[in-house]
């Protein structure tokens, strides 16, 4: 019989449960909810939501509609979208995680100090990331996105820099790339590790799990910049790691004997229960 083991310490990370868990009150009091955009990097936890009747729209959607709740999910807004609800006859539901409010409530403080100064703030983060396009929003649009070395040509280094981290960022690439700019600025360099513990400390841990099995099988949205981040770390620990999205995925081809054994994780987006499926799937090859 094949040993098949769910990480106990994958799945929602608080902000994303609490993001889910608003959405799921609102839907099970019969309200009409609007998430803008995904809720989860998972599309089998959006559709499960989206079978209970929530609507994903666009933040350009939010005026055109006349009645219902709107929701903001964990990732945050930019200031934009905040006036957009003000101006319309709609509720908030404000989802936005409790880490990134503050970190967007950080940037701002340190934009409108960095203005005096003729500074720039940096973002290390994905262009057009959500979460990232919220933080940008809080600098009137001004801060510079930076999502590797290449990026570097977007800074003045004569001017003043301050540097962020969206939160699903690897606090060693953080480094590295305040090395980088360090070396060829002219003037100090603030920077601050705004990386999430919720999902830097469970790189050491899924290691750790990764470690114990013959094979692991990762499950996770694709869109998900944190499973790609915890994916590669089951990668560098165990070579016989594979990324799934759903059981569908899954191919009989990677499970050779029965006596290995399997280790079934997965992101901070990843729901419990479609861990579950997956398991239980890898238990009938
Ligand atoms: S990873 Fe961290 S910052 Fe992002 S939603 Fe989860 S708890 Fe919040």
């Amino acid at each position: 019989m094949r040993k098949v083991e769910i990480d106990k310490n994958s799945g929602f990370c608080f902000g994303v449960r609490k993001a889910i868990e608003s959405a799921t009150n609102l839907l099970d009091n019969g309200d009409k909810v609007y998430c803008v955009g995904d809720i989860v990097h998972n599309e089998e936890e959006s559709n499960r939501l989206a079978s209970k009747g929530m609507e994903i729209i666009g933040k350009e959607d939010i005026s055109t509609i006349k009645d219902g709740t709107i929701l903001f999910r964990a990732h945050g807004e930019e200031p934009a979208s905040y006036l957009k609800v003000k101006k319309s006859e709609l509720i908030l539901n404000d989802a936005t995680c409790p880490v990134v409010l503050k970190l967007q409530q950080r940037i701002r403080a340190a934009y409108e100090q960095q203005k005096k100064v003729n500074g720039q703030i940096i973002i290390f983060g994905k262009k057009g990331h959500a979460e990232v396009v919220g933080l940008v929003g809080q600098t009137n649009g001004e801060a510079i996105v930076v999502e590797n070395s290449e990026g570097l040509k977007l800074i003045d280094f004569s001017r003043p820099i301050e540097i962020f981290a969206q939160t699903t960022k690897n606090p060693d690439e953080l480094k590295q790339l305040v090395a980088l700019i360090s070396d060829k600025a002219k003037k100090p360099v603030q920077w601050h590790n705004t990386t999430c513990k919720q999902v830097t400390g469970r790189v050491p841990r899924i290691k750790a799990f990764a470690s114990q099995f013959d094979i692991v099988v990762f499950v996770g949205g694709k869109k998900s910049s944190n499973a790609k981040v915890l994916f590669q770390a089951c990668k560098e620990e165990n070579e016989n790691s594979y990324f799934v999205s759903s059981a569908d995925e899954l191919k009989k081809e990677w499970f050779h004997t029965s006596d290995q054994s399997v280790g079934v994780c997965g992101a901070t987006s990843t729901p419990f229960w479609l861990m579950e499926k997956v398991a239980e799937k890898i238990s009938q090859f």
